[in-house]
């Protein structure tokens, strides 16, 4: 036999790692409790569920069932924990931090091993990946921790945190998760997926060998219907984080609606892996391994949809079913496996059933020749092709090994194929043509776009999605004020404290003898005749109409609404706004979504332009705020005075918001930048009539954003005053819309529509609750204020980097180099 005869017919052999540690361990340790208050206990139900080995089927070992009374166990105990670790100095929390990470990483061998037999991942996953990057976030948070002080020093932690987790990447979930939450000093009652609990189990003993505080860190391993439920309706938890499904996630937002309870949601996915015709084929295909094939496709950021460039598509699918023929699935432990086991038989049902659809729907399906492992549960790589982009498998996420592709010719056609999708979590785009792929990038609905590569992950750079994948980031910076609130927000601020006082003798507001700096403040109303007789005239009655594309439009109703002063006097009337004109002024908004690829010195401009044509008119707008409050005529010229200050801090914001640079190791850089969120509804409170709406509005369009403002339901005169102003300040036309009517009508037809991206609503808590509730239909973004208002004179409160965030949405563009 020659050299090369050999070298044709050589096989791989198997290279298992040893499962004996793994299985010692859980021997050892069976059977498990729940891990609180760093001790364990056994379950309050007395109950165990089985935790299976998917690659043969087979039971591991039972953990401990929680229920409602453990959450409240745990919950009681992370609370008593927070009392003194939300006060414990960042450089304490980081010494602790920096400790889990030194011990995960003593521990490796052992935690690669319990995830593989628990989760079914192949070992050089979990090795190479899952767990160093687990110990790489606890590393980069410690930092965070170190920092807090000094970085963010105007927040402070939220409290208990309820954090519940899926099954795929178990243990680097919960780093995910419990990293950003202790940096900044809350405590954690972590729930696992029901088919994984082990690596989170083996963390929680972590703790206890480097003595973290009892109470800090909780684990509850059980049912989502016990435990999960549970925790996310524990009054006692300030905020539930969340990894999983869209549809769970959209029960959660639902039951945590008016409660208060911060919420962050990763959620599912449908990933566009586009390959222009330019692309490096060779690498194509790997990268395609890595996006698909990885962890089984069981990834919510998986390049699941391939789209590929028509002229080179028949090409790369053949090069594509080569390398799927030397894929090699079996034994997770063996080192030289690709693809792994199914996490459960439901998972592996669920799996078969969407390819068979997919099949009956006419799309030509391809698996390599070779077999799966007859015991276990496997699913081999599947390719789909001739698939038509409104079909079940191009549309929902099928969470397995399963690619479907389709062409595209140009650019334009690509990013139009790759968006065609409810979620917005990642993308990939392969081009050897650099300016293609960077002008691709901030097109697409994403919130990570990898370039010449996928499915990286690092602590330094964020993750997350848009729309129905969820809100929130994990990761970075940004990932911290997941787990802060400011600390204005504990400093009891009773309304009646507020600068609002009225003033006891209110002006009547309709022409009388009020002075300011000894000229009256009405004298335009007054007109003189020749033999010196003075006639008060009336007004020329002017009522607004809806501003809609630019320009005033007529209430579809035909209605208008009377306006009353604190007296009860009439004082104006505006247009009855209905559901009609919410969507004309959706429409509207969406057809001025240029605003968003504008420069940013514009939008600049245009904001100290609406200051500056805002500032001619101080006296007449400062006048209105008299006549719909009553309050004294110098604290609204304070208010008009501190709304022109307020549009110069969002034009200077607006070209200085501008992200950052990450350096995650690895040769390249990854692009953090923050993006206009789309079309905004803003619902504006009732206290300052002008400032509440320009605090709003200013950041929103600054960021890029186009909106429609429902402005103050009782006081909306100042807004709809503004008409002239923005149509005298070059802003184009659609960019604001404003309707006048009810504000919880309206609010709540805005808050249901599909169009619109994300939500504020500054009202009454009942409406909070209502908004959270209906931004479920397509997961849109909300910040309410649960009834709660804000002081909008002071800086801190009323302006700043907290309504920035609010108006943008992170993406990351990973950017690697060299040959
Ligand atoms: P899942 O939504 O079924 O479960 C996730 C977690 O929520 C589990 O711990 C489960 O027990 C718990 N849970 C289920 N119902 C609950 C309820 N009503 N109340 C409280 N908790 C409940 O998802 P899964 O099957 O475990 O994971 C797969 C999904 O997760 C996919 O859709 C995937 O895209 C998504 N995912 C998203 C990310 C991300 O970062 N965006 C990461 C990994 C997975
Ligand atoms: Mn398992």
């Amino acid at each position: 036999m020659s050299v090369m005869e050999i070298f044709e017919t050589m096989e791989y052999g198997p290279a298992p790692e040893a499962a004996a540690p793994g299985l010692a361990w859980i021997k050892e340790h069976e059977p498990f409790g729940l891990f609180i208050n760093n001790q364990w206990a056994k379950p309050a139900s007395g109950q165990y569920i089985e935790s299976i080995n998917p690659a043969t089927g087979k039971q591991l070992t039972k953990v401990a069932a929680a229920n409602s009374a453990d959450v409240d166990a745990a919950v009681a105990a992370a609370r008593t924990a927070f009392e003194t670790w939300g006060k414990t100095p960042g450089h304490v929390r980081a010494r602790y931090m920096y400790a889990i990470a030194r011990h995960i990483q003593k521990h490796s061998r052992l935690l690669a091993v319990l995830e593989s037999l628990d989760n079914g991942k192949p070992i050089r996953e979990t090795r190479d990946i899952d767990i160093p990057l687990a110990a790489r976030h606890f590393y980069y948070y410690a930092g965070w921790a170190q920092l807090m002080q000094s970085q963010l020093p105007d927040y402070q932690p939220v409290g208990v945190v309820g954090q519940i987790i899926p099954w795929n990447f178990p243990l680097l979930m919960l780093a995910w998760k419990i990293a950003p939450a202790l940096a900044m000093g809350n405590t954690v009652v972590l729930k696992p997926a029901r088919y994984t609990s082990l690596t989170a189990l083996k963390f929680a003993e972590i703790m206890q060998e480097i003595g973290l505080p009892p109470g800090v860190v909780n684990i509850l391993t059980g049912e989502a219907s016990q435990v999960g439920e549970a925790l996310v309706r524990h009054p006692d938890v300030n905020k539930i984080a969340f990894t999983g499904s869209t549809d769970v996630g959209r029960s959660i937002r639902r039951a945590t609606a008016g409660s208060g309870k911060k919420l962050s949601l990763e959620l599912g996915g449908k990933s566009p892996f586009i390959v222009f015709d330019d692309a490096d084929l060779d690498s194509v295909v790997e990268g395609v391994v890595d996006a698909i094939w990885f962890n089984q496709g069981q990834v919510c950021c998986a390049g699941s949809r391939l789209l590929v460039q028509e002229n080179i598509a028949n090409r790369l699918i053949e090069k594509l079913r080569v390398r799927m023929e030397h894929l090699r699935i079996g034994d997770p432990l063996d080192k030289a496996v690709d693809i792994g086991a199914i996490v459960s038989p439901g998972q592996l049902e669920e799996i078969q059933r969407l390819v068979n659809q997919g099949v009956e729907e006419g799309a030509v399906m391809w698996q390599p020749s070779w077999a799966c492992p007859s015991e276990g549960y496997f699913f081999p790589p599947t390719l789909f092709t001739n698939v038509s982009p409104a079909t079940t498998i191009a549309q929902v996420e099928i969470f397995g090994p399963v690619l479907v592709s389709m062409t595209f010719r140009t650019p334009a056609e690509a990013v139009e194929l790759a968006n065609n999708t409810r979620y917005g979590l990642a993308a990939s785009v392969w081009s050897d043509n650099i300016n293609l792929a960077l002008d691709v990038a901030p097109k697409l609905k994403a919130g990570s776009v990898w370039i010449n590569c996928t499915n990286l992950f690092d602590a330094s750079s964020g993750f997350g999605g848009y729309r129905e994948s969820g809100f929130g980031r994990e990761g970075g910076k940004e990932g911290l004020y997941e787990y802060v609130r400011p600390k204005w927000e504990t400093m009891a601020t009773p309304f009646e404290e507020l600068h609002i006082a009225r003033d006891s003798t209110p002006s009547n507001g309709s022409g009388s003898v009020q002075k300011e700096d000894g000229e009256s403040a009405f004298q335009d109303l007054a007109l003189g005749s020749s033999d010196g007789y003075v006639a008060a005239l009336p007004a020329i009655d002017r009522t607004p109409k809806m501003f809609i594309g630019g320009k005033q439009a007529r209430p579809d109703s035909g209605y208008s609404r009377d306006i009353y002063d604190p007296e009860g006097q009439m004082i104006g009337q505006v247009g009855e706004g209905n559901r009609k004109d919410i969507r004309n002024a959706v429409e509207a908004a969406h057809a001025a979504s240029g605003w968003a690829v504008g420069t940013t010195h514009n939008r600049a401009q245009i904001l100290y332009y609406i200051a500056e044509n805002l500032s001619t008119r101080e006296h007449e707008f400062a006048r209105r705020i008299v006549q719909q409050t009553g309050r004294p005529y110098a604290d609204a010229v304070a208010e008009v005075q501190t709304s022109i200050s307020r549009l110069f801090s969002y034009a200077a914001w607006t070209d200085k918001y501008e992200g950052a640079v990450h350096r995650p190791p690895m040769r390249g850089a990854v692009l953090a930048m923050p993006e206009a969120i789309g079309v905004m509804a803003v619902t504006c409170p009732d206290e300052y009539p002008l400032l509440g709406f320009i605090s709003l509005v200013a950041p929103a369009i600054a960021m890029g954003n186009i909106l429609v403002v429902i402005p103050s339901q009782q006081s909306p005169l100042s807004a709809t005053d503004c008409y002239q102003v923005l149509q005298t300040s070059d802003l184009p036309g659609g960019v604001v819309n404003i309707v006048t009517g009810d504000r919880d009508t309206l609010s709540q037809v805005l808050a249901d529509h599909d169009d619109v991206d994300a939500m504020w609503y500054f009202g009454p808590a009942e409406g909070c609750k209502q908004i959270e509730l209906a931004s479920t239909g397509n997961m849109k973004r909300t910040w309410v204020n649960y009834g709660h208002p804000r002081n909008w004179l002071d800086p801190i409160q009323g302006e700043g980097e907290e309504f920035l965030r609010e108006s943008t949405q992170v993406k990351n563009i990973w950017i690697p180099y060299g040959e």
